[in-house]
């Protein structure tokens, strides 16, 4: 199948889509940071302080979980969710979170100003669709994560049941797929970047947290994203990477937070974007 015939006007969807409610901009490289998870008042409090203090606009966290396994930590809910939407609110952050289940659409809406749908959820056309219908004229966003093991084709036409459904403003992300190399904990796909925007005029974010898996390698794949056309980023960080309970081998702590939007900045500009 043509995927560009099912993404663009020829299909009659409407794809005028760029600014992602203001998450994405013009000219712009969007940095979205935050720990995976919302563990805590005074966690995320401080992890939302650096995310601030390194000069960037939206946070993330997560309340709702998708883990592998049934006995990790799955998120504190709806106790995340008020943590989220008042710290954020105190720093004058803007909030991207993950809804899981059709049922907490409403609830994830109230408190975040971006639905993140997870990589592990992307071919829930239920809930792509409820997503889509539930942002539709709203200032809320969507963020679509690549399924671990899809194809690009998959994720423009998962994109596209959200669309469909009248939201507008769908950020896709790249967060690296699974293959045969193990140094890593998925594989950053830069083509699918350079690909999914050739094909549709949705806007392409990279997450190199989860690709990588391993901090060290964060930044590196951080630059590469700009050169390879991203529309911006989402990181994990958090203020205390030993002790979070999720992701924490991944996460910048508040140091290497503060230097990205510098180390950023000459390659963003080579592209003609600015870091925000
Ligand atoms: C996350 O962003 O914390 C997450 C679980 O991501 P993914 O769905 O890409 O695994
Ligand atoms: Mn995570």
């Amino acid at each position: 199948m043509d995927v560009s015939a099912s993404t663009t006007a020829a299909s009659g969807v409407k794809t005028d889509v760029k600014t992602g409610n203001g998450m994405i901009r013009p000219n712009s490289f969007r940095v979205v940071a935050g720990p995976c998870t919302v563990e805590s008042y005074e966690q995320f409090y401080a992890s939302a302080e650096a995310v601030k203090k390194a000069g960037f606009e939206y946070v993330r966290g997560g309340a709702f979980k998708p883990r592998t396994s049934p006995y990790s930590f799955q998120g504190l809910g709806e106790e995340g969710l008020k943590i989220l939407s008042e710290v954020a609110g105190e720093f004058g952050l803007k909030v991207v979170s993950e809804v899981m289940d059709p049922y907490d659409i409403e609830l994830v809406m109230e408190h975040a100003d971006v639905l993140q749908i997870g990589a592990r959820n992307m071919a829930n056309f239920s809930l792509l669709k409820r997503v889509g219908a539930a942002i539709a004229g709203t200032r809320h966003g969507a963020v679509l994560k690549r399924g671990l093991s899809s194809t690009v084709e998959e994720w423009l036409q998962a994109a596209e049941y959200i669309t469909s459904s009248g939201g507008d403003n769908v950020v896709l992300c790249e967060r690296g797929i699974r293959t045969f190399e193990s140094s890593t904990r998925f594989t950053l796909d830069l083509s699918a970047v350079i690909v999914a925007k050739r094909l549709t005029d949705l806007p392409v974010i990279v997450d190199p947290s989860h690709a990588a898996g391993r901090r060290d390698l964060v930044v590196p794949l951080s630059k590469a994203s700009v050169a390879a056309e991203a529309d911006g980023l989402m990181v994990e960080s958090h203020h205390d990477p030993q002790e979070a309970l999720c992701d924490g081998e991944q996460a910048l702590p508040a140091e290497a937070l503060h230097g990205l939007k510098g180390i950023l900045r000459p390659f963003a500009s080579a592209m003609g974007r600015e870091v925000i």
